[in-house]
């Protein structure tokens, strides 16, 4: 008999829902049984709309419904512009589902989770205090994923006083169709809409302390500069950092290296061997390369080194559609099972 828990993707046509819907393929906790997207695409098959080589055989037969259907799956993934995310979102947590979110609609709530499971598992306990009665779990950003894994270490070993980064952002990253080849190709794009806000404020509410239904959230500055590049795959940041008491590179590069992901978490189907790794050779992480480290799920930092206007410098790499946003996703949904989350409908 079937014991794998149903679940939903609603976007399961774009760019993150494309690949939560290939990653929930032979996944051995959930099964994909119900996919949405909007009014123009609703009454199709996911594979008369996505491509076929980007499909598993089950699910380019799965029709696709509009949002206002009714959702049979306990666990619903939302994979949906923010605007559209904000109210479905509620609804589906008020009627009992459990919804893991990729959109920015929810992350700064108070009682909602923003979860990097390796940081910050302990938030989960948010959702003890959320009024539905389903939940509403979400990740952060695609940039901050990788910014907030390498800032995690050093925020713990030292603490973080002031961060100064430049993103150069993977074309993936603007959802469909995203920027047009006459724009990008031969190009740099030095805005990306509302991303060094999400920058500024998503890493403190990850590295903040949980207690007692409690957040205080982590006390830095963060000044972020966002950049589009001609590159598929793959945010690439340059990170400067002041640390309490400026610790030696050998201890800074020490800190990131012995990164310790709690047991709960590694024993999670999508949780990479190694969430952190630091690469020594000078020119890397570089997208092509380093981005599917641990199936996409590691987070790569390399060049670390001594900055002449804060303590230390280093270039963190994540895969954006993996780390930043269906493998994070499907990583929280999983985390949510190990921890027991129950919710009407689980
Ligand atoms: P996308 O490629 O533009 O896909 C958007 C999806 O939402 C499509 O399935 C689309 O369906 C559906 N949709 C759009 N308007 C709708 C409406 N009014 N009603 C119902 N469905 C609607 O976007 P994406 O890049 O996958 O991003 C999805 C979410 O994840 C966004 O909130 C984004 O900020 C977040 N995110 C993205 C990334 C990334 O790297 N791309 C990383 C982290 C987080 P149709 O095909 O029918 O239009």
């Amino acid at each position: 008999m079937e014991d794998r828990i149903a679940v939903g993707v609603l976007g399961a046509t774009g760019t993150v829902g494309q690949k939560l819907v290939q990653l929930l393929d032979g996944h051995p906790w959930f099964r994909l049984a119900e996919v949405g997207a909007s009014g123009l695409s609703a009454g199709h098959t996911l594979g008369e709309l996505v491509s076929e080589d980007a499909l598993p055989n089950q699910a380019a037969d799965l029709r696709l419904s509009s949002l206002d259907s009714k959702w049979e799956s306990p666990i619903i993934f939302s994979a949906l512009p923010s605007g559209v995310a904000y109210d479905i979102e509620i609804n589906l947590a008020e009627i009992g589902h459990l919804v893991v979110s990729n959109a920015s609609a929810h992350r700064m709530h108070s009682d909602v989770p923003l979860l990097i499971p390796e940081i910050n598992s302990n938030h989960l306990k948010m959702v003890d205090d959320q009024p539905w009665g389903g939940g509403l779990v979400t990740n952060p950003n695609c940039a901050v994923a990788g910014l907030a894994l390498a800032l995690a270490p050093l925020n713990q070993a030292f603490g973080i006083e002031r961060v100064i980064t430049t993103s150069f952002q993977a074309i993936s990253g603007a959802g469909k169709p995203g920027p047009s080849a006459g724009i990008i190709l031969d190009n740099i794009l030095p805005f990306i809409n509302g991303e060094e806000e999400k920058l500024a404020q998503e890493p403190q509410k990850i590295l903040g302390h949980f207690n007692e239904g409690i957040l205080d959230t982590a006390n830095f500055f963060v000044s972020a500069s966002c950049t589009r590049v001609p590159v598929s795959d793959g945010h690439l940041l340059s990170v400067s950092v002041s640390l309490a008491g400026s610790p030696s590179l050998k201890l800074v590069t020490e800190a990131l290296q012995d990164f310790e992901v709690p047991e709960v978490v590694r024993g999670l189907p999508t949780s990479p061997d190694s969430a952190l790794q630091v690469i020594k050779d000078e020119d890397r992480p570089q997208p092509r390369f380093d981005r599917d480290i641990g199936n996409g799920m590691t987070v790569t930092v390399g060049r670390v080194r001594p900055c002449e206007v804060l303590d230390v410098k280093f270039f963190v790499l994540s895969h954006n559609l993996l780390r930043g946003a269906a493998g994070a996703a499907l990583l929280n949904a999983e985390l949510c099972r190990a921890k027991g989350v129950s919710t009407g409908l689980i």
